[in-house]
């Protein structure tokens, strides 16, 4: 086994590509949306946020995650790994480069488990970044931890399948063309898991209605809550099977996690930059910050954070690439990365001081935005109880937990 972590020389410029990209086009970008009045100037905000678009699609960066068939860059996972982590030093280089959640996992979701006829009505616009899109699993009722208690149901009516239920938190729903939606349409399956099947629902349609987008600790930036009443969709609209919407939730969730993780690794570095920078330039108590053990301690905390969260998602990363078994890998990956992300950004605000808590640095809001990554897509129980499952298992079949900490060599 070869353990080689550089990038071919292809991959570096690559990387350097979207690096300067985000520098010198989404950066300037984002600057310009900060000063306008979005409320007033709404075209203004639009066109420059398609500018970026069409200006990345024409350099090439543009759906790292794709094939080159659909318009892609056709990146692996490790690939993506490092575009990912570039492309989200800014908060819209994600949307930019068309690899945002949750377009990014439904296009994969889409991909694997779509017909042709649907690749070609919902897949093609959004690879060609004329629609977008967004999963709808999660319900006010009952837990979203356990998608086996999903009420929202759909029964057979013809060659049509009538859905009723009600769903909340659907990201991008207020700016989406189209929805994959789970609904139970099982009533007695050989397994809970076996309950739930995949719809493909257009936006709009008689019968889903967008209550409101829920305020958040963040804003009110597209989670939306909708009421399904009477929803009729042809049989053709069903993605995958009859009660395989589980497998697929699953099937997407594992990648998407991971693109999260990406991401995260972008802000986290950020973070960690302003909170060396910072401490380089302040002065107090006969020192700079820098000089002082206190402050050199959560220099290092974060720094050995931020490495472990490199690592993590590169070697799950490898696994996906590779068809190895990578549930465990990206449930490690997703309850670290979004652990440390929180602690590293909550240590640079305390070496900001009051600067810190103020909104004219980003750490405010990334922050309040890194909150969510601790129950979203897997609350850090359910990773944690999942992954003491699997180290019970390895033992209880070899004698060894060798095999749950990430079957490495070593
Ligand atoms: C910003 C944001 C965006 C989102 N986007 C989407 C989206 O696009 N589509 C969508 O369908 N959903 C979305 N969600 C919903 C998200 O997936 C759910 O919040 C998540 O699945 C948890 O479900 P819940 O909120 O119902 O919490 P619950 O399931 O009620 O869990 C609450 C808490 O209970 C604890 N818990 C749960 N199970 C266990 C256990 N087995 N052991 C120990 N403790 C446990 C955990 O601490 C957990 O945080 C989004 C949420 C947010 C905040």
């Amino acid at each position: 086994m070869s353990i080689d972590f550089t990038l071919s020389p292809e991959l570096e410029a690559i990387r350097l590509r979207v690096r300067e990209f985000i520098d010198d086009v989404v950066k300037p970008g984002e600057e310009k949306i900060g000063s306008i009045d979005r409320a007033d100037s709404r075209m203004e905000y639009i066109q420059i946020l398609f500018g970026m678009r069409a200006e990345a699609q024409k350099v090439g960066l543009w759906l790292p995650h794709m094939p080159k068939e659909w318009g892609g860059m056709g990146l692996g996972h490790v690939e993506l790994a490092m575009v990912q982590a570039e492309a989200a030093k800014s908060g819209f280089g994600p949307f930019v480069l068309n690899c945002m959640a949750p377009d990014e996992g439904n296009m994969h979701t889409l991909l694997h488990w779509a017909t042709d006829e649907q690749k070609e009505k919902y897949l093609r616009p959004l690879c060609e970044g004329k629609a977008m899109s967004c999963f709808a699993m999660t319900e006010p009722e009952v837990a979203g931890s356990d998608p086996t208690l999903i009420r929202t149901n759909a029964y057979q009516d013809g060659d049509e399948w009538v859905i009723n239920g009600h769903k909340w938190f659907i990201s991008n729903a207020h700016r989406a063309q189209f929805a994959i939606l789970l609904a139970r349409t099982e009533d007695d399956p050989d397994m809970p898991q076996a309950a739930n099947t995949a719809f493909l629902v257009d936006i709009p349609s008689e019968g889903w209605t967008e209550v409101r987008q829920i305020e958040t600790m963040h804003g009110s930036t597209g989670h939306s809550e909708i009421l399904i009443e009477d929803l009729r969709v042809p049989d053709s609209a069903m993605l995958g099977g009859r009660g395989q919407g589980h497998m697929l939730g699953q099937y997407r969730l594992g990648p998407a996690r991971l693109a999260h993780c990406m991401r995260w690794i972008a802000q986290a570095e950020m973070a960690l930059d302003m909170m060396v920078d910072r401490s380089l330039n302040r002065f107090a108590h006969g020192s700079l910050l820098a000089e002082k053990q206190g402050i050199q301690w959560m220099i290092a905390d974060s720094t050995m954070e931020l490495y472990q969260a490199k690592l993590m998602v590169l070697h799950a990363a490898y696994r996906i690439d590779r068809g190895l078994d990578f549930k465990s890998e990206v449930s490690m990956a997703k309850h670290f990365v979004a652990n440390a992300l929180g602690r590293i950004i909550d240590r640079s605000i305390q070496v900001h001081g009051a600067l810190g808590y103020s909104t004219d640095t980003p750490l405010a809001s990334m922050y309040q935005h890194a909150r969510w990554a601790r129950f979203a897509d897997g609350a850090d129980e359910v990773h944690q109880m999942r992954i003491a499952q699997r180290t019970i298992a390895a033992y209880k079949d070899s004698g060894s937990t060798r095999t749950a900490t990430g079957d490495l060599p070593i």
